[in-house]
């Protein structure tokens, strides 16, 4: 009888992606880009961001050298910054320690900060022929339904068990089968067969020994992560204008949006109008209504009230704090999607254009 991977392999060369933009090549830099890009995005989504990312960017040296700055506006949009930051970071430790060489150890590729066991084991594969097991998101939802496995895979237990098949299932090394044809095979399947919802179980190669296929089950796995209700919070953002240009600071480092521009955000128990006046010395006037913005993180949900207000009195010790930008420049800028949406509705009401 076939083996999951020359079933696979067979699939993946007659029905697989063969297109992609970063396939093709065994450039790491080009590899890693991709995978760290694919996580928690589709790809649809990620072929504009990548094809800009490469051209602005294109070897470790280049990104290596880039202000973050540049990184992150080069990323923005396409959320999880934290994902930028590790890029750049990784990148000056490849080119120090390295010499701009990506390292091909599995070990030492998941040393770099951002690249987990799956993801390294995907770089070491497509780029170096190594043979190793991925299981990312995709390939856990094919394991969970082919072997008919339980429970949370974000679960301990469920990961080891998960992590055992995938190991059991590459091919043989001395079957001379295409350790990248097979890992090609996997992501394929799961992201455009057996998708989250309605896996098209008939035209899948695996259909006759696949647990859940048999026990009419997809829709039970894998398991869904065990329910937490987010705590919610609120904030506000002192969309602070004058002479048509907003006034952005960049946050720390670390924590949520952290290197982006955003607009200063206070407590939802101040007093906007004096909060300005006693900490800033500075006078401003409401310049219109623009509604709150829900935005959810993946542990919690923040409710964003902008308040538009109008800067009627000079004050250089705002200009050190942030940067005075024109509205289109601001949306050139590494900012946050919810701020994005937020000048996007700023610009629409107009009220700058015509007061600011
Ligand atoms: S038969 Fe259906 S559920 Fe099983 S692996 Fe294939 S697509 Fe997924």
């Amino acid at each position: 009888m076939p083996t999951i991977a020359t079933k696979l392999i067979r699939w993946q060369t007659q029905h697989g992606r063969h297109h992609l933009p970063w396939q093709g090549t065994r450039d790491p830099y080009a590899i890693w880009l991709s995978e760290i890009m694919l996580q928690q995005t589709q790809v649809i989504t990620v072929i504009p961001y990548y094809q800009r990312f490469i051209q602005r960017f294109p070897s470790i040296a280049h990104l290596a050298l880039a202000p973050q700055d540049d990184v992150l506006a080069c990323w923005s949009g396409l959320g999880y910054y934290s994902r930028a930051r590790n890029l750049s970071h990784a990148a000056q430790i490849i080119r120090q320690d390295y010499q701009s060489k990506f390292p091909q150890s599995i070990e030492l590729i998941q040393e770099l900060p951002g690249i987990g066991r799956s993801t390294a084991a995907a770089i070491a594969v497509f780029a170096f022929g190594q043979y190793a097991a991925i299981l990312d998101g995709n390939v856990k939802r094919v394991f969970t339904r082919y072997f008919g496995i339980d429970g949370y895979p974000g679960k301990a237990d469920v990961q080891k068990q998960l992590w055992h098949k995938a190991n059991a299932c590459l091919p043989k090394k001395t079957a001379n089968q295409s350790i990248e044809t097979y890992t090609q095979a996997l992501m394929d399947l799961g992201s455009i067969v057996c998708t989250r919802s309605k896996p098209d179980c008939t035209s899948c190669p695996l259909q006759h020994n696949c647990v859940a296929h048999q026990e009419n089950c997809t829709d039970k796995l894998p398991s869904p992560k065990p329910r937490k209700q987010l705590p919610k919070k609120e904030t506000i953002f002192l969309m602070l204008i004058k002479q048509n240009k907003i006034l952005l600071e960049k946050r720390p480092p670390s924590g949520i949006w952290g290197g982006l521009w955003c607009p200063l955000e206070i407590s939802t128990s101040e007093n906007t109008i004096a909060y300005c006046q006693q900490t800033y010395g500075l006078e401003v006037r409401p310049l219109g209504n623009i509604s709150p913005l829900d935005h959810t993180f993946t542990h919690f949900k923040l409710k964003i009230h902008p308040h538009l207000l109008q800067v009627v009195s000079p004050n250089d010790a705002l200009l050190q704090k942030g940067k005075w930008m024109a509205l289109d420049d601001a949306l050139e800028s590494a900012i946050p999607t919810p701020v994005r949406k937020l000048l996007k509705r700023v610009i629409l009401t107009d009220l700058v254009k015509t007061n600011g």
